[in-house]
């Protein structure tokens, strides 16, 4: 939108100063010169108004004698006109000079005698002075009517046009040929003549001539055949006769724009094109300046749109193919609608605006490629250098290319070059990247069309290579049944879904899969090769089955054959130490194995969680119950608070098991006399467990690592206590089983906050 308001802008702008320029000398003589070709293409017409020239040429002057004829022989040729009954007789001679008195009386009689007549008047230099030079007075007589003869020729030479009237010491006369229209009693359509009351008013204007044709186009008799009787009289019949010179070498010859070959027209030629012109209502009208700028305006708009639309030589193309259209139309108005409508403007235009809209196209992609290279630069170059750690010689390439001042178009051409090579070279660092990964990916669009598989996808054994249906593809591969709402999901969701150990069609290998969105425009799918995984968690359930099992069995045995040793008193003093030695190791053993086996059952997911709703207050009384004893022993007193009332939805006994090991670990780190504080508190649906102790603390470099299992602190402290390193990472796989976390805040010497989060 805003560049349509600036091209209307430009265009108007361009529009004022192109028919500014039209207005200056050179242009004025191309539009004549375009006038008068348009007006040829136009072609001649058949004159129309009654009109006959007796014409005074050169046979005429050969028969009759030299001009000038006596004032005799011109009341004779006007008697001969008169006496075939014309409407109007036009004499184009000047009678301003006295010649012998029976002469002009003679003459003045057949005017007086003949029909309504025009006589020629125009204004003269006489010795430097402007004058009117006018009929004798005896000529003027009553219904003799005065008609300026002032051809108008233009700068060129040409004569386009007479003026309506001329005025000058004081009078007005209208021209020859309105004159003879008035003396003929002819109407026309014209629109500088008002008929106000009586009066009738004309304004002054140029009228421009449609001629007829070149300089043969009225009929004509020559004036001898007149003077010798020998014209056909029925020819003048309610004509308008035109009397004058056409001979040449008589001074009144004029260039017209029919004039080819440099043949002119005579005078009395041209008042009868005047006449006609006026008589068929064919004065060439001009187009009005402001709708010639309109046009011009919406002109260079079209160009404009042109060279938007279309691109180099298809613009040349459709431009200068417009400069042929204006002449047609140019011709077509001139033809049909006798209006001038000027084209070398809008030539002048295609050969202005056409470079500038080139000049303004490269200017316009120069400043885009400046600013796209400058984005390039930073963005990209950042994103790249990021990825791959560049060479030497590529850093100085880009340090020399971007250090250069002159940023000219080689430049911007090496510049493109430059991120071309090093786009190129991120690309098959990525393809590699990708290649190398052996992880399975499968890319498919949002419509389940599979779009990219990685290498590793080669090497499945049910691969396709370009299979149509992403989950009926991943359907084919894997024996999980139907993945189409799973897809379905991660479409409408948004949100990525994990599936672990999913078997082959042939139960051979195990993948966990991934599903995950790609921003609106795809799914990618990874598969992640888990069979050895899948074997060692089958190793592990195998050996916590072994443990539990072929452990625990001769355990219990030396447990209980010890016990009855002791109990029966069946070995002496010193067997019964080592008796009781080996009773409180087969005690330790079975606590580890019990511990071991606690989070082997529950990582290997044999430990089904049964949740249920249950009051937390109560489950906390027992605990510390069971823990008495021990906080007892140290004189630790354990204290809970804020449980009234709250329920949680959890495995109870895991969340009792892991409370227990962090109150434990709570009184077992902590100095005698101290207090543990056990806090509740729920929210957003889940319930939070805060163990608070003031013992020995941890440092904050091992605070990750005391979840770890078989992790135990070796230290002053803690070095006493007893433990597997166990209790932590069991607390944490309870958190996690339930969806929550188990974090801790310590302060060496100060105390621990463990916090167990259980979500709702
Ligand atoms: P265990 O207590 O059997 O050694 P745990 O997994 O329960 O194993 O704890 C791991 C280690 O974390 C302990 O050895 C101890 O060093 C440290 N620890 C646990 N709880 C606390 C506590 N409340 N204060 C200080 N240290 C603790």
């Amino acid at each position: 939108m805003k560049s349509v308001l600036g091209a209307v802008a430009a265009s108007c702008f361009v529009a004022v100063a192109i028919l500014l320029l039209s207005w200056t000398i050179y242009f004025v003589e191309l539009n004549s010169s375009a006038y008068d070709f348009a007006l040829r293409l136009a072609g001649p017409v058949p004159p129309s108004s009654p009109v006959v020239i007796v014409a005074i040429d050169e046979d005429s002057l050969d028969r009759i004698g030299m001009w000038p004829w006596s004032r005799d022989k011109l009341a004779r040729l006007i008697q001969g006109v008169s006496a075939g009954k014309p409407r109007a007789i036009a004499l184009d001679l000047l009678l301003d000079n006295e010649t012998s008195e029976d002469g002009d009386y003679a003459l003045a009689l057949a005017i007086a005698n003949a029909p309504p007549m025009v006589l020629a008047t125009r204004r003269d230099s006489v010795d430097g002075v402007e004058l009117w030079r006018q009929p004798l007075g005896i000529f003027i007589q009553k219904g003799v009517l005065l008609g300026h003869v002032h051809a108008e020729p233009d700068f060129d030479g040409i004569s386009r046009q007479v003026f309506s009237l001329k005025a000058g010491e004081g009078r007005v006369v209208p021209a020859f040929a309105i004159q003879a229209l008035h003396a003929a009693g002819l109407e026309f359509k014209s629109d500088f003549e008002q008929k106000a009351g009586g009066a009738e008013l004309i304004r002054p204007q140029a009228i421009n001539i449609r001629f007829a044709g070149d300089q043969n186009t009225f009929r004509r008799v020559p004036a001898w055949r007149v003077l010798e009787g020998s014209a056909d009289a029925g020819e003048f019949k309610d004509q308008i006769i035109l009397i004058g010179f056409t001979a040449e070498g008589l001074g009144d010859e004029w260039f017209t724009p029919f004039a080819i070959g440099q043949k002119k027209t005579s005078g009395v030629e041209v008042h009868a094109n005047v006449i006609d012109t006026l008589y068929a209502g064919r004065v060439i009208t001009e187009v009005h300046a402001l709708a010639l700028l309109a046009a011009l305006g919406a002109f260079v708009l079209l160009l404009w749109w042109l060279n938007h639309r279309y691109e180099g030589w298809r613009f040349y193309v459709a431009a200068i193919s417009t400069g042929p259209l204006l002449l047609a139309l140019s011709w077509l108005f001139m033809k049909y609608f006798h209006l001038w409508f000027p084209f070398p403007p809008f030539w002048t235009a295609i050969v202005f605006v056409v470079p500038g809209l080139e000049v303004a196209n490269r200017i316009r992609v120069s400043r885009d490629l400046d600013r796209k290279i400058e984005r390039l630069s930073s963005g990209w170059i950042t994103a790249l250098t990021a990825f791959q750690s560049q060479t030497q010689a590529a850093s100085e390439r880009r340090n020399r290319l971007f250090g250069r001042r002159r940023r000219n178009s080689r430049w911007k051409l090496d510049a493109i070059d430059f991120f071309n090579k090093e786009l190129m070279q991120f690309l098959s660092f990525n393809n590699a990247i990708l290649a190398s990964i052996e992880d399975v990916i499968i890319v498919s669009d949002l419509e389940g069309h599979v779009v990219y598989q990685n290498m590793a996808a080669k090497g499945l054994q049910k691969y396709q290579m370009n299979p149509p249906d992403a989950p009926a593809y991943l359907a084919s591969i894997l024996d999980s049944g139907n993945f189409r709402p799973l897809f379905e999901n991660v479409r409408t969701t948004t949100e990525s879904v994990t599936v672990n150990f999913i078997p082959t069609r042939d139960g051979r290998r195990f993948y966990n899969v991934s599903i995950l969105p790609i921003a609106r425009s795809g799914i990618v799918i990874t598969m992640h090769d888990a069979t050895a995984q899948y074997e060692l968690n089958q190793a592990k359930s195998d050996m916590v089955s072994l443990v539990s099992h072929e452990l625990r069995t001769p355990l219990t045995s030396i447990r209980g054959y010890s016990d009855m040793l002791l109990k029966y008193d069946l070995v002496q003093d010193k067997g019964k130490t080592f008796l009781g030695t080996i009773i409180n190791e087969s005690n330790r053993l079975n606590q580890l194995i019990q511990s071991f086996l606690d989070i082997a059952y529950i990582e290997s997911g044999r430990h089904k969680i049964t949740k249920s709703d249950f009051e937390v207050g109560p489950m906390l009384k027992d605990l510390i119950g069971t823990v008495g004893p021990m906080a007892a022993g140290k004189q630790i007193a354990v204290q809970s608070a804020g449980a009234d009332g709250i329920r949680v939805h959890a495995d109870r006994l895991l969340i009792y098991q892991a409370l227990i090991n962090l109150v434990a670990n709570a009184i077992k780190y902590s100095p005698a006399g101290t207090m543990v504080r056990i806090g509740v508190s729920d929210g957003n649906g889940g319930v939070r467990f805060e163990v608070a102790d003031q013992g020995c603390g941890i440092p904050a470099d091992e605070l990750s690592k005391i979840f770890e299992k078989f992790y135990r602190r070796d230290n002053e402290e803690t070095r006493d206590e007893s433990g597997f390193g166990l209790g932590l990472a069991f607390t944490k796989e309870v958190a996690a089983r339930h969806g929550g976390d188990v974090v801790v805040e310590s302060e060496v010497g100060k105390g621990s906050v463990f916090t167990l989060s259980i979500p709702g």
